[in-house]
């Protein structure tokens, strides 16, 4: 039995293991989320190595007694030292690091996975600050893409009317459905809704959203959005996510 595999794996989570040691988790392009132990004190190689954001070629032998596994190399291919170099592309790369291991990966498609992932760090790595939310926006549209629960934004879920081109939608946040402002119960004015059921989608939100969802990370970096639009996008990614994790994460805050 072979006990020796390789993988392009992304450093996901670092953890102190006992004494010495340290426990990764990675996503691999191979295998999906995959934990390993890495073995050695603070004089190993691999403190610096096995870190955060970092992708390359690991090496891992596996134990099929234990079903453990030991990280024995990691040559690091790409460190994205542009990510560490700024508070909000690090906060922004870590709530992503959060969503890809609470979601298992995305549970299936790991190519697509692996593909998005390195392509939203590699875009965060060189961008503005300002860039940093409406790419953190565009992963979450497009790893719901991946996990089946994108919604449509085009219909309203109760008279399955469609969206007029200029009007407003709502998302009903208990229910993750899309809602016309008549089915919402909504005449005049949408900022009388309550707080926290319902997020407004204006027409700039879908816009932008059907404009980036098939293009390149780095896409989201150039289109831009007014400050009011972008926190309604944030709103909707965020709850469509933790409709589907059961819960929000930490992280989506501070980003
Ligand atoms: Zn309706």
């Amino acid at each position: 039995m072979e006990r020796h595999h390789i993988y392009s794996a992304l450093v996901l989570r670092v953890r102190p293991s006992g004494e010495s040691n340290r426990d990764a988790w990675f996503l691999t392009q191979e295998e999906g989320i995959l934990k390993a132990t890495v073995f050695g004190g603070p004089k190993s190689k691999f403190r610096a190595l096995v870190s955060p954001f970092h992708q390359g070629r690991l090496w891992v032998y596996h134990n099929p007694v234990r079903d453990s596994r030991k990280l024995t190399d990691f040559d690091v291919q790409s460190w994205r030292l542009g990510i560490r170099e700024n508070y909000q592309r690090t906060m922004t790369a870590g709530a992503i690091l959060e969503v890809i291991l609470a979601s298992q990966g995305s549970g299936g498609n790991w190519p697509s996975a692996w593909g998005m992932a390195n392509s939203t760090l590699d875009a965060l790595d060189l961008a503005e600050e300002g860039a940093c939310l409406r790419i953190f926006v565009h992963f979450l549209w497009s790893w719901a893409l991946l996990l089946g629960i994108r919604p449509s934004l085009n219909r309203c879920a109760s008279c399955t009317c469609e969206a007029p081109q200029d009007g407003l939608l709502l998302w009903n946040t208990y229910e993750g459905a899309v809602y016309c402002p008549s089915c919402a119960g909504v005449q005049e004015d949408p900022g009388a809704l309550p707080p926290g059921a319902w997020v407004v989608l204006g027409l700039e939100v879908r816009r932008w959203l059907g404009a980036v969802e098939n293009q390149a990370p780095a896409a989201a970096a150039r289109y831009t959005l007014d400050a009011r639009s972008l926190g309604q996008a944030k709103a909707l990614v965020t709850s469509i996510m933790a409709g589907a994790l059961g819960k929000r994460l930490p992280g989506w805050d501070r980003v």
